[in-house]
């Protein structure tokens, strides 16, 4: 049993062929997904739903992506609280900072992903979050503006930035960057993250893990960061996948929204 908590499955690089993709996903052990609805921004965030509709494995995001930022309307925050009815809804994303891009003014970007806080809260949804080179403004508004659960995804940071986020209660999502050369600083945080913090992710199609950097990523290529990970905090692939799996379903399939998924059984 494993689980993407992260991944693009409305790509369009996933459109010709998202059966044969999924397919290969369940044979390598991925037995659940998260796809993020994000999408291309507004007035496309529903599809990750759509697509959760159509698969049991599947589950879904809602949320305005920061590079959208500046399309957001008041309809789209009345969208998404309507979307967060859906019973495979199970977290609010990805929302954050990009500062890296900034396709959408930074002040807007500020401001939406406040507004989406304060609408994660009143879903009592689980966030996942966004940030690239801006940090710490990104957790200055978490600290600010958010109480409950919240999982930094693709976390690319050093130990001093993890601790950081752990002390907040955080959890860390580590996707095919922890098998870069590079990213030694992100191995040593992987080695310093508790064991009930710990999630993986593909984010694809981006960021594939060596051997398959460059190439779309799917799902099933994740067996190369559980083993990268596995090896970095001297366990096995089993234990990772155990315990991230456990983590996943407490972070997103248990209370407040654990009846919702009593129709969705193990193993689809
Ligand atoms: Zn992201
Ligand atoms: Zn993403």
């Amino acid at each position: 049993m494993l689980v993407d908590s992260h991944c693009h499955l409305d790509d369009k690089r996933f459109a010709e062929d998202l059966d044969a993709v999924l397919d290969r996903a369940a044979e390598a052990g991925v037995t659940r997904i998260l796809t993020i609805g994000t999408g291309d921004g507004p007035p496309g965030i529903d599809c990750a739903v759509r697509i959760a509709e159509r698969y049991p494995m599947v589950f879904a995001s809602i949320g305005v992506h920061p590079h959208d930022a500046a399309k957001v309307t008041t309809q789209t925050y009345d969208e998404l609280r309507a979307l967060a009815a859906n019973p495979k809804v199970v977290a609010f994303g990805e929302i954050g900072l990009d500062y890296h891009y900034d396709f959408s003014p930074r002040e807007i970007q500020r401001e939406v992903f406040t507004e989406q806080l304060r609408l994660a809260c009143d879903l009592a949804l689980p966030i996942t979050i966004h940030t690239r080179e801006a940090w710490d403004d990104t957790m200055s508004i978490l600290s600010e503006h958010w109480k409950g659960q919240a999982i930094l995804h693709c976390f690319t940071g050093d130990p001093t930035q993890a601790r950081q986020a752990l002390a907040m209660g955080f959890h860390l999502s580590y996707g095919g960057v922890l098998t870069f050369k590079t990213a030694e600083h992100v191995r040593e945080a992987a080695r310093i993250t508790p064991d009930d913090r710990l999630l993986i992710e593909t984010d694809a199609p981006y960021l594939a893990p060596i051997p398959h950097r460059g190439k779309r990523n799917e799902p099933s290529m994740m067996v190369e960061t559980l083993r990268k990970l596995a090896d970095v905090r001297g366990t096995t692939p089993e234990a990772i996948a155990a315990l991230t799996t456990a983590n996943f379903e407490r972070l997103c399939l248990r209370p407040p929204n654990a009846t919702r998924y009593t129709e969705v059984s193990d193993g689809n």
